[in-house]
């Protein structure tokens, strides 16, 4: 396996009027070619400002202090803006939630989508060729007739295709897609997933999916990172995470939705609140909503314990009988 980024205890802060929070503390995991990981954790968890470190795009109040993101070897959070321009676009795409803001609303689809292909130095005809076929490939019909037309005239569902097209056209190696099918109707949200999946795998290219939903993970990634209160709690390949849990956290999680394996243990839902991200708790983030929380879980933050190879689970209580 081709391990294409690989963050190294990422630490990012944003100041806010009520003081400076840790958003994003030490996480760490490796993306793979022909690989998708899903990064899975409540509204709030830190996932976005992860995506956003990765790719430089930080909003101003935030910055990130510590640790690398390595992306073919080189780290992402050493390169200057205009070094960064150059990799996001070719070698990253981004997708996100709102394609609205991915698209100008006062351009043509063929206007934004060439774009891609501005560093080609292509004749008019050809990028026009190759924008075509890249609408193509994204599901939208007859492309052709479609480039002069404006964002406003295409549905949601189309302007995710768009954006995803405008994403892909460069041939990026690792694809960033946060939250992309939130904003739409469920049905919608199946055919974005399936042609992102189909598209990550004819590409070779290396996903991270950003979602809440314990269902996409299942049926679209391969690998899956948990996170919780701006951590990582627990990692691993899909099937063995979900197949037997290990931090309670993420048992809580699955048990929520007791149909994707019906070997999980029910489980009472994760009960309480985060902690506030201005006020952590000293010990394990989780420990005030976990049943089986010690002393030591108050106190200190839970070492990771490395099993089964390529899973890892930061609980101090991990691997102890129940
Ligand atoms: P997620 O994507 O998992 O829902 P985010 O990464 O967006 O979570 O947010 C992590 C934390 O950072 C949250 O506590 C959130 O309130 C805070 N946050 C997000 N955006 C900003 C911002 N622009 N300024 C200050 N705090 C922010
Ligand atoms: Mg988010």
């Amino acid at each position: 396996m081709t391990e294409l980024l690989k963050v190294e205890h990422l630490t990012t802060w944003l100041a806010t009027r009520e003081g400076v929070l840790n958003a994003v503390d030490d996480v760490s995991f490796s993306v793979h070619a022909g690989r998708t990981m899903a990064l899975v954790g409540e509204s709030g968890s830190g996932k976005s400002m992860t995506c956003l470190s990765i790719m430089g795009l930080l909003p101003e109040n935030g910055k990130s202090g510590g640790g690398r993101v390595l992306f073919e070897g080189e780290d992402l959070l050493a390169k200057n803006e205009h070094e960064m321009q150059q990799i996001r676009g070719v070698n990253i795409g981004m997708i996100l939630q709102d394609p609205m803001t991915a698209l100008n609303p006062l351009f043509t689809i063929g206007n934004q989508v060439g774009e891609a292909f501005y560093r080609e130095r292509l004749s008019r005809a050809e990028r026009q060729t190759r924008c075509i076929e890249v609408l193509r490939e994204v599901g939208i019909p007859a492309p052709e007739e479609r480039l002069s037309a404006y964002p406003h005239q295409f549905s949601g569902g189309m302007r995710q295709r768009v954006a995803i097209a405008m994403n892909i056209a460069s041939r990026p190696k690792l694809l960033i897609a946060d939250e992309p099918t939130t904003a739409l109707d469920v049905t919608v949200q199946l055919q974005i997933l399936e042609l992102l999946r189909k598209i990550q795998r004819q590409l070779g290219m290396g996903m991270i999916l950003v979602t809440h939903d314990l269902h996409v993970v299942s049926q679209f990634c391969d690998d899956v990172a948990i996170m919780y209160a701006g951590r990582i709690v627990e990692a691993g390949p899909v099937d063995k995470v979900f197949k037997a849990p290990s931090h309670p956290y993420t048992k809580g999680l699955l048990a929520a939705v007791p149909t994707i394996d019906a070997t999980v243990h029910r489980l009472p839902l994760v009960k309480g609140n985060p902690p506030s991200m201005l006020q952590m708790p000293d010990g394990c983030r989780f420990a005030p909503r976990c049943d089986m929380a010690t002393d030591q879980c108050r106190a200190e933050y839970p070492a990771w314990l490395h099993f089964d190879e390529d899973r890892r689970v930061a609980c101090w209580r991990a691997g102890e009988e129940e």
